[in-house]
Formats: C-alpha cells, sequence, structure tokens
C-alpha cells in the first residue's frame, strides 16, 4: 500500500464556501488510498460494465436492443447513481480519518496552478449546483499568451450534460491542506528547473514507464467508476508530458470505447502518478 496523500481544499475567509450558492463545498477530502468499501464498490461497478458490454453485444449481434435491455440499461444507470454516491462517502470519510491521523505532517499551501494540476482527475470536493453530484477538478488546455493552463470542475454524476465550473486557481484564495511534498514546497524556479533536467526526466520516464498498464485506483472514471488505466498515447512523441493518459477501457451502452481520458500533460501530474504508486514524486 503506498503512503496516502491526502489533499484537502478549504476557502480562505469564507468558511469554505466558493462560487455560488452555499452548496459548494470545497473542503471534502480526497484521499489517495483505497479501504475495503471502495473496493466492493469496484466489483459491483465491475459487474455492471461486464453486463453493459453484453447488452451492446448483443444489440450488435441482433441488429437491434430489445426493450428488455432498454429497461435492464435504465436500472444500471440507477444503481450507479447509488453506488456513486456510496464510493463517494467512503472516500470522503476514510479521508478525513487519514487527515486526522496524519495531522502533524500536514502544511497548508495556497492552491497555485502546480496544486491544481496535480489534483486533476482526483480532487473532489465540490457540489454539482445542477445536480447535486460531486464534481472533479479538470485540466484545459495550454494559452500561451498567459503561459497558464486552464480549470474547471466537471460533474462526476451527468459529466456530459451538466455545465462544467470555470476554476482559476489565482482568483480562488483556496488553501490545501496535505502531506508535505518537495514537488510543491520548493521555489517555483527550483523545483521547475529540477524537473526539467535531463538526468531527472530520463528517471522519471523509465519510473513512470514501469507503471503501464496499471490501474489506479484513485483516478475513477466518472461514467463506469472503475479504475482508470495507465496507458501510452497512440500518437505519442516519447516525451515524458502529453506521452501517457489514464484510460477506461469499458464501453458504453452502443458498444463504443469509453471517452472518459485523463492525459499526463503536467510535471505536477507526472509526480502525483508516481507519489500515489510509489510514495514519492519526481523529487523524492
Ligand atoms: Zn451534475
Ligand atoms: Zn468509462
Amino acid at each position: 500500500m503506498p503512503t496516502s496523500l491526502l489533499t484537502k481544499w478549504s476557502g480562505v475567509g469564507d468558511a469554505g464556501h466558493i462560487g455560488t450558492g452555499g452548496r459548494s463545498e470545497i473542503g471534502r477530502a480526497a484521499t489517495r488510498y483505497i479501504n475495503g468499501a471502495s473496493r466492493q464498490h469496484f466489483s459491483r461497478a465491475e459487474e455492471l460494465a461486464a453486463e453493459q458490454r453484453e447488452i451492446a453485444e448483443r444489440a450488435k449481434r441482433d441488429g437491434r436492443r430489445s426493450s428488455r435491455d432498454d429497461d435492464r440499461l435504465r436500472e444500471i444507470d440507477l444503481e450507479r447513481r447509488t453506488l456513486r454516491e456510496e464510493l463517494e462517502a467512503a472516500k470522503a470519510s476514510e479521508a478525513s480519518a487519514d487527515l486526522k491521523e496524519a495531522a502533524t505532517e500536514l502544511v497548508s499551501a495556497p492552491v497555485s496552478d502546480d496544486e491544481t494540476s496535480a489534483a486533476v482527475g482526483i480532487l473532489s470536493s465540490r457540489v454539482c449546483p445542477s445536480c447535486g453530484g460531486s464534481m472533479r477538478i479538470r485540466q484545459g488546455g495550454y494559452n500561451g499568451t498567459s503561459r497558464r493552463r486552464s480549470f474547471y470542475w466537471l460533474c462526476s454524476a451527468r459529466p456530459g450534460a451538466c455545465p462544467t465550473i470555470h476554476f482559476d486557481p489565482a482568483k480562488e484564495k483556496l488553501m490545501a491542506l496535505r502531506k508535505s511534498d518537495p514537488n510543491l514546497d520548493l521555489p517555483t524556479k527550483e523545483r521547475r528547473a529540477i524537473w526539467e533536467r535531463k538526468d531527472v526526466v530520463r528517471e522519471t520516464q523509465i519510473r513512470l514507464r514501469q507503471h503501464l498498464g496499471d490501474k489506479d485506483d484513485e483516478v475513477i472514471c466518472p461514467h463506469h467508476l472503475l479504475p482508470m488505466k495507465l496507458l501510452e498515447q497512440p500518437s505519442s512523441n516519447g516525451l515524458l508530458l502529453s506521452t501517457y493518459q489514464y484510460v477506461c477501457l469499458h464501453v458504453d451502452d452502443d458498444g463504443r470505447a469509453c471517452q472518459h481520458r485523463i492525459p499526463l500533460e503536467t510535471f505536477p501530474q507526472v509526480s502525483e502518478t508516481l507519489r500515489r504508486t510509489e510514495g514519492a514524486g519526481i523529487i523524492h
């Protein structure tokens, strides 16, 4: 079991609320290791994904989907809603227990772009204003002019249907409570210089490649509720960044490959992957 790294975000001076309305709950913790309860949820989620695949295959073979299978897909969808809530609750309660346990090792750091990037696909600490589901932090493109990346909250319950919410770490005054980590705590210039060093990049790449094909219990497909797998992108250029991604290997109702992906585009993301799997990030 890797060392658990905890992250909890909270608002400054406004009792943990961000954005509009009192339903936004920054401050629910995200933990990086999984307990028995989550295991059970995963095994049920596996069964549902297998059944969904069977239904899709049957429809392909028969040329159409039976109304019985239509009904079953609706039931699966409903069961996933419950399962999703249970999974989030199990993770949140374990996380708060871990935060208490690690109290003496915790640091409080302002939420920067790097801090946000490190939490992409994992941190879920905001409630969707449209449906009440939990939202996860996601990463958009890099803007060459502002030299910054964009971030947004994506609803886990209805990822395609609920609107996303833009998140700008520079504007939101948030603090992250987590274990100390040189990859986030060293001065920006200093850690960037180390990350980009040729020997460090080479070593990091070797470490990362050892985890290709592994499932990461903390990076979960919002639709299938199952851990995603770390793979090399088909059109990779062999560089450290933008070469690897988390992929969901399950299919949708029509048998198409699930489209949820989390590409590793930044050093903080790569560092977090290593930290989750080996207990130490790029700088260790
Ligand atoms: Zn929603
Ligand atoms: Zn999926």
